[in-house]
């Protein structure tokens, strides 16, 4: 895995993109917390669960499909989240998806079920530049610790960081087509509100 650090990454990436009115912070302090969910799996090792079982670490808690799972489940305290269903579904869904493919791009681990359940073979991509966080506190505190800091900088936070920098400057380029899909992403809210009131 990348280290917890950087799993949040994507939301407040996400975040930082859309701004406070589509990504309010109770939406924003749910998605960070599904892109950590996933690695409570690490439970698995104190078990001595086979590696190849879908409750091993890196099985179905880091799938696509336990992602829409749970993002689907969050998102029906919607009005808690000051955001509507599908906004906050969109959103949870991307943030806790994001950490079993960022997990499948770390250079050691032995994949990820990124498909259960239709397939629990445990699969990695190509390209794989980020260094794996060891799970030992004592090797994390150590110089491999500041390796696994330096590849996640630059190979999440850096491309995230450029991508928001470039989101950004295009509002500012483009006002009024921000503005319009702003609205139009806001429209699902107020719709939910009527609904609600009536
Ligand atoms: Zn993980």
């Amino acid at each position: 895995m990348p280290s917890l650090l950087s799993h949040p990454a994507v939301p407040l990436a996400l975040a930082a993109m859309a701004g406070r009115r589509l990504v309010p912070p109770p939406l924003l302090a749910a998605g960070v917390g599904l892109s950590l969910l996933p690695d409570l799996d690490g439970i698995a090792f104190l078990f001595d669960v086979p590696w190849h079982s879908p409750f091993s670490h890196r099985g179905l808690t880091h799938s696509i499909a336990f992602a829409l799972l749970c993002a689907l489940l969050v998102s029906l305290q919607a009005q808690r989240l000051k955001a509507d269903r599908l906004r906050a579904f969109a959103f949870l869904a991307v943030s806790m998806a994001s950490h079993g493919l960022l997990d499948a791009c770390t250079n050691r681990g032995g994949g990820v079920s990124l498909l259960w359940p239709l397939d629990n073979t445990k699969l990695a991509f190509g390209f794989r530049p980020i260094q794996t966080a060891p799970l030992s506190l004592e090797r994390l505190f150590s110089g491999e610790g500041l390796l696994v800091l330096q590849s996640e900088l630059l190979w999440v936070w850096l491309p995230l960081a450029a991508l928001v920098f470039g989101v950004r400057l295009l509002q500012r380029l483009l006002p009024a087509h921000w503005q319009t899909l702003e609205q139009a992403l806001l429209a699902g809210s107020a719709a939910e509100q009527q609904r609600r009131m009536r």
